[in-house]
């Protein structure tokens, strides 16, 4: 059976993840203070419930210890957010995930118990600075200070040749684990892949190694 997740904060954020969810199949309650909030979702949800979740008599009514997933989305009210994930935690929810509106915030979120804290904001604007910076990097994923996994875009460079002949490991010490061509998903290419001009290459590796090779496929990035 599907993973049964409450979001509390119909926001922007709370909206997206709540929707995203339950067009996935997931069983998903919305919970918001505001009834215009809760009525604006609730034909992209399962269930809707107005409610202030920062009353622990409310919080408990909502029999919110049955949902696998908690999802705190209340923004700008930081001592919401961090009453309800406090709250959460005591009641009994296994795993409460919390959006942070900053440093501080995200902190305090930890130390009181939240299970993961989520800045994105900050994730995005660093995403679409990154992109700013580098359009043939379309994603990328830190692994590690060091480590990253990126979708980059096969341009001249690449095409067609196979994985074989580009031997990007040798050359530049990074690995490709999937590619995206012509609608499929290739997941491990094999050496005779041949990549076609707008595949996008799915690699890991070294920060610096991926910038090397970045900079040697786009050099006027
Ligand atoms: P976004 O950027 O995702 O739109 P935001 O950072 O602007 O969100 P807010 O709009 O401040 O966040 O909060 C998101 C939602 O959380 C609002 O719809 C608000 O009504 C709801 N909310 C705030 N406090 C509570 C509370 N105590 N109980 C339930 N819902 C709450």
């Amino acid at each position: 059976m599907n993973k049964q997740f409450a979001v509390i904060g119909i926001g922007r954020f709370g909206s997206s993840v709540a929707e995203t969810l339950h067009s996935i199949g997931c069983e998903v309650l919305a919970v918001d203070k505001d009834a215009n909030r809760v009525q604006g979702i609730a034909d992209w949800v399962t269930h809707v419930i107005e409610a202030d979740t920062t009353d622990e008599k409310a919080l408990r009514e909502l029999g919110i210890t049955n949902f696998d997933v908690v999802v705190v989305a209340i923004g700008e009210d930081i001592q919401a957010s961090i009453m309800t994930t406090l709250l959460l935690k005591e009641i009994g929810v296994k795993k409460v995930v919390v959006k942070a509106q900053n440093a501080l915030h995200g902190k305090v979120l930890e130390k009181i118990g939240a299970d993961k804290v989520v800045f994105p904001e900050r994730d995005m604007g660093v995403k679409v600075v990154q992109n700013l910076i580098s359009p043939s990097i379309l994603d990328f994923l830190d692994l590690s200070d060091d480590y990253s996994i990126v979708e980059i875009k096969a341009g001249a460079f690449f095409a067609n040749q196979s994985l074989q002949e580009l031997d990007i490991r040798a050359r530049f010490g990074c690995n490709v684990i999937a590619i995206r061509s012509g609608g499929r998903f290739f997941i491990s290419p094999t050496p005779d892949f041949i990549i076609h001009e707008g595949d996008i290459m799915v690699m890991i590796g070294h920060n610096d190694d991926l910038r090397r090779l970045q900079k040697k496929a786009y050099p006027d990035d």
